[in-house]
């Protein structure tokens, strides 16, 4: 049986292990800390359950699947989940008024329908640029940018539009059907991916600092960039020079139970728009995304990206008053906190940003026998993506070495 090492038990080092396994790979996987998950993880108190990161995960054929091979049932959203808000003056399922609406109408569909490749950004043009080069102000800052920075977690400015848009033009793309989690928050997945590893003889390492000029066999890391740039520093320098190049962000993600329910927005969540001199990105709304997980209604609220990296310094009073202050502007409540669970990412999550971009192109150029990387920072930073490049990965991982 063919040995290979992956380095890192967040949601990608978990299913390229299982995908690995699958494919009758002796699989080693070696996590830093002392639990399996990375980002992934669910608290829960006498309040109901917080999500640490993710809330759920896009439903595609994959993700599907991979709920079945694990033997985990799929926790299907409420109807009232499909409906979204973007603040503008007050919580809007459609954030444009008419004119604005006709206007976007008469630019973007004839494009659509007969001149698609014109759609297509350009390299090295931010989201913002694209936005108001193909779509105008107002869809830009109303939709556009809220709707990226709830994936992206970062501006439209500080963002890339190759990185956004391209994919978005790919043939063979995943269809969205709707999201997804497990019955007790996305915890489940990360305990039976772990229970699946473990009956198919994977062998976890916890709390390993794993010296890899030391390991023989082909060696997956799927950490962040910059913990890969630390790993890869002696075996692979002009890799490792790379990846510190590619740029991090913080975020923080507070589920807060309060003692009575806002009724009168009831969806997802709400998106923020920069610019309104509010600071939080997006507000989740988990009593109208799931059904039956609630024992208190609950908000999650998601602050963060390049330009807040400041408010990872806020004690927990601060934080729990600015989305007090906040709250009264987006929803015009004022309702008790009970209990408020923080989760702060300190320079988690990768920025698609122009540099990005061109570290992609020469990651491309790059190539290091027996070295495979994989992670956030890649093809995608949403789980159903990681997923993708999980499965991609092991079919390439087992042509070169099965
Ligand atoms: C607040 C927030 C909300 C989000 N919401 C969503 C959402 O709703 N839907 C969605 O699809 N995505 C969401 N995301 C994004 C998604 O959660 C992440 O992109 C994804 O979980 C990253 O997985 P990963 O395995 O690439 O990285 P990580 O989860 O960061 O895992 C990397 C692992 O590598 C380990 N490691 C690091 N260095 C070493 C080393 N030297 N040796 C061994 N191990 C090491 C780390 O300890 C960690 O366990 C969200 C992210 C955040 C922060």
């Amino acid at each position: 049986m063919k040995k290979i090492t992956v380095i890192g038990a967040g949601f990608a080092g978990l299913t390229i292990a299982l995908k690995l396994a699958q494919k009758g790979f002796k699989v080693h996987l070696h996590e830093k800390s002392e639990r399996l998950g990375g980002l992934l993880g669910t608290e829960y108190s006498e309040y109901g359950m917080a999500e640490k990161a993710a809330n759920s995960l896009i439903l595609t054929d994959r993700s599907e699947k991979l709920f079945k091979e694990i033997g985990l049932d799929l926790t299907y959203p409420l109807e009232s989940s499909k409906k979204r808000f973007i603040f503008r003056g007050f919580p809007k399922a459609m954030p444009l008024n008419p004119f604005e609406i006709l206007k976007v109408a008469f630019t973007v569909i004839p494009r659509v329908l007969f001149a698609k490749a014109s759609l297509k950004p350009k390299s090295g043009e931010t989201l913002q640029d694209w936005g108001l080069r193909r779509l105008g102000k107002a869809p830009t800052r109303f939709l556009l940018g809220p709707a990226m920075q709830g994936i992206y977690a970062n501006e439209a400015k500080d963002l890339s539009a190759s990185l956004i848009i391209t994919p978005l033009f790919k043939k063979d793309r995943e269809k969205f059907r709707g999201t997804i989690s497990g019955p007790n928050g996305m915890q489940d997945i990360v305990d039976y991916l772990h229970a699946t590893l473990q009956q198919l003889d994977v062998e976890i390492y916890l709390n390993s600092d794993l010296d890899i000029t030391t390991v023989e066999g082909p060696v997956v890391i799927a950490t962040s960039a910059s913990a890969a740039a630390n790993i890869l520093a002696t075996r692979a320098p002009q890799l490792s020079t790379l990846l510190k190049r590619v740029n991090m962000s913080s975020l923080i993600s507070t589920t807060v139970f309060f003692d009575k329910a806002q009724t009168k927005y009831k969806g997802f969540g709400c998106l923020i728009p920069r610019d309104l001199k509010l600071r939080t990105f997006g507000v989740l709304m988990p009593p109208y995304i799931f059904a039956g997980r609630d024992k208190t209604y609950n908000e999650t609220w998601i602050m963060g990206g390049k330009n807040n990296q400041d408010l990872l310094n806020y004690s927990d009073k601060d934080l729990k008053d600015l989305i007090t202050k906040e709250r009264k502007s987006l929803f015009k409540r004022q309702d008790t906190i009970l209990d408020a669970k923080i989760f702060r990412w300190d320079l988690a999550l990768p920025i698609y940003d122009l540099e990005l971009e061109s570290i992609q192109n020469q990651l491309a150029e790059i190539k290091v026998p027996g070295i495979f990387l994989h992670g956030n920072y890649l093809s995608g930073i949403g789980l159903s993506k990681i997923l993708e490049r999980s499965e991609r990965l092991s079919e390439e991982i087992a042509s070169q070495h099965g």
